[in-house]
């Protein structure tokens, strides 16, 4: 399998869109590296249940502007 090496040198990001930015699991807030998907974290971190109660309380709010907090 290729190693994917993590890169400092941005510059080559022309075959890319757009630099990424790390992705922040928004239920413990954790940076996910940049090879991982946060559905590969929420499953191996998080149950079911957590997910869920998550899920349940956005589309609660779900009609609120996320404007500032
Ligand atoms: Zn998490």
């Amino acid at each position: 399998m290729h190693a994917v090496s993590i890169s400092l040198d941005r510059a080559e990001s022309d075959e890319q869109m757009v630099f990424k930015p790390p992705v922040e699991c928004p239920i413990c807030r954790d940076v996910l590296e940049l090879d991982r998907t946060l559905e590969d974290h929420l499953v191996e971190t998080h149950t079911h249940i957590e997910v869920a109660r998550y899920v349940a309380s956005r589309s609660d709010q779900a009609e609120v502007q996320p404007v500032s907090d």
